[in-house]
């Protein structure tokens, strides 16, 4: 394996500083160290960066003269959307950050194509609003919806509560515009359905995490409306009885299915315990939940009908225990609220070692098994914090310190146990992350759980891409 060649400069040059600062303003200049400062971190603390200057272009051609510049003088171009990401990928080592965040402008509505243009720099939230107002549906839908912008959901391809019936990212995107590594523009900004002309050259800026190119903007698909949703919250004595109610689910509710999120016993717990106004809806306590959101666009579609027969049926057979469905929207939300307050629950029981693994959906209540007894093995009386996006395979296998221990020698162990977690859900046929990515946190997983081919075929692209190694260099792709 030969190194990426590496010529970028550690200190700027003061005239490469100031030929960037000409290009964006005064407006889109940031060098003041106070102000860098919340460029520089990630939401989880773990690491920290140093650049030069943060630059915040409010065109794509601003955007080009930009990395022009930095592709000339050698020197490290991050982009930066919302600064949301979990794995370290927007942190800088050195060079300038190059934020998106003035780039906001919705650029298109086309309902009868059904599709938006958008900027790089929209919120996410802002990008659902505006469908909505266009009387569709943009169904991206994550925790940090109205902080991330869409330029970093496709950078990192990200996933959220609604893959199980949409896909991720990637899966919503039609075309793509984006800043080469050398400054140059490539418009493929198409608004096609179908169209196998070569080399599908979106899929590999989505994901990449920044590491090929600026995303500038993007044509997005609309979906239809929701006009009805049922949500339930079903109690279940097992993972192994949340995977057939998935089964049962899909089989009864089929393409209405929009969501089925999974938490232990112990998430509720821990909820019920430190999130004000959060209340366990059950009488007694149980060992897994699903919380399952139906939505159709037809209106008379019988959806609380299908739910109700679909758990009524359930229970005849053994497989649930019990059973809450929403009986309005208030409800639903407070259901909705017990899943999103896990995080900031977990918070309160000391430190916490975090994940984001996927195995194959038929695969997870071995994984939660045998992940468990590893970890326990690992260190006796970790508790293990399971939940997340169940449809997806996806599980969130959080584990809070043991009661009493030292918050700071836990995670001490955040690496060991990682590798431990990372290993059953490969045993298994699963990724290290699932939606997430890799940035700086998870590149030594890249060398270990990838074969070799892939590594190569990815150096290549990297290569052929950036060949002076100016686009986020370090992250994802592992070449020393
Ligand atoms: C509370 C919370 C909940 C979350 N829930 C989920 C979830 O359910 N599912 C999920 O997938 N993620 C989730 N995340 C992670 C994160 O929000 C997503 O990864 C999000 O998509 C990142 O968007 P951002 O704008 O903040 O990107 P940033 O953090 O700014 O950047 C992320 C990466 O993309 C690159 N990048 C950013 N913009 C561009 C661009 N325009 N062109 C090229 N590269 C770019 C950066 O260099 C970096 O490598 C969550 C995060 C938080 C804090």
């Amino acid at each position: 394996m030969t190194a990426h060649r590496s010529a970028l400069q550690a200190r700027p040059d003061p005239t490469v500083l100031d030929a960037l600062r000409a290009v964006v303003g005064a407006r889109g200049w940031i060098d003041d160290p106070g102000e860098i400062a919340p460029y520089l971190d990630e939401q989880r603390g773990r690491f920290r960066g140093t650049c030069a200057a943060v630059v915040k272009p409010a065109t794509t051609q601003e955007v080009a003269a930009v990395v022009r510049i930095c592709a000339e003088a050698g020197l490290a171009v991050v982009p930066q959307g919302g600064n949301t990401g979990l794995v370290g990928g927007g942190v800088p080592d050195g060079g300038v950050v190059v934020s998106l965040t003035r780039m906001r402008r919705i650029r298109a509505v086309d309902p009868l194509n059904r599709t938006i243009t958008v900027e790089a720099g929209v919120v996410l939230s802002e990008l659902q609003d505006a469908a909505r107002d266009a009387g569709a549906l943009f169904p991206l839908s994550l925790g940090a919806e109205g902080s991330c912008r869409i330029g970093g959901n496709l950078s990192t391809n990200a996933g959220g509560v609604t893959v199980v019936r949409y896909g991720n990212a990637r899966d919503m995107v039609l075309g793509l515009e984006v800043v080469l590594a050398d400054g140059r523009i490539w418009d493929g900004l198409s608004a096609l359905r179908k169209n196998n002309t070569g080399y599908d050259l979106k899929h590999l800026f989505i994901g990449a995490e920044g590491t090929l190119g600026i995303i500038t903007a993007a044509v997005l698909k609309l979906y239809p409306q929701p006009r009805v949703e049922e949500t339930a919250l079903v109690a279940l004595a097992s993972v192994e009885a949340a995977l057939t109610l998935f089964g049962r689910v899909n089989d009864a509710a089929g393409d209405v299915l929009t969501a089925f999120e999974f938490f232990s016993r112990r998430c509720l717990e821990f909820c019920v315990a430190h999130v004000a106004g959060v209340a366990d809806p059950f009488a007694q306590g149980h060992q897994a939940y699903a919380l399952v959101k139906l939505s159709s666009a037809r209106p008379d579609d019988p959806l609380r009908e299908t739910l109700e027969r679909l758990l009524a049926d359930a229970f005849e057979r053994g497989e649930v225990s019990d059973a809450v469905v929403a009986a309005s929207e208030a409800q639903a939300g407070a259901l909705w609220r017990l899943r999103e307050s896990i995080p900031e629950a977990q918070k309160a029981e000391g430190g916490s070692i975090k994940n984001d693994v996927s195995v194959p959906l038929s695969q997870v209540p071995a994984f939660i098994d045998r992940a468990s007894a590893a970890v326990d093995a690992a260190i006796p009386g970790i508790r293990v914090v399971a939940f997340g996006h169940f449809g997806d395979g996806n599980i969130h296998f959080n584990l809070s310190q043991p009661v009493g221990a030292d918050r700071a020698a836990f995670l001490a162990e955040w690496d060991r146990i990682d590798r431990i977690v990372a290993d059953v859900a490969a045993g298994l046929g699963g990724s290290f992350s699932a939606e997430h990515g890799v940035g700086r946190l998870k590149r030594a997983d890249m060398r270990r759980y990838k074969s070799a081919v892939e590594l190569d075929l990815m150096r290549a692209v990297k290569r052929a891409l950036d060949p002076a190694n100016v686009m986020n260099p370090g992250k994802v792709v592992p070449f020393d």
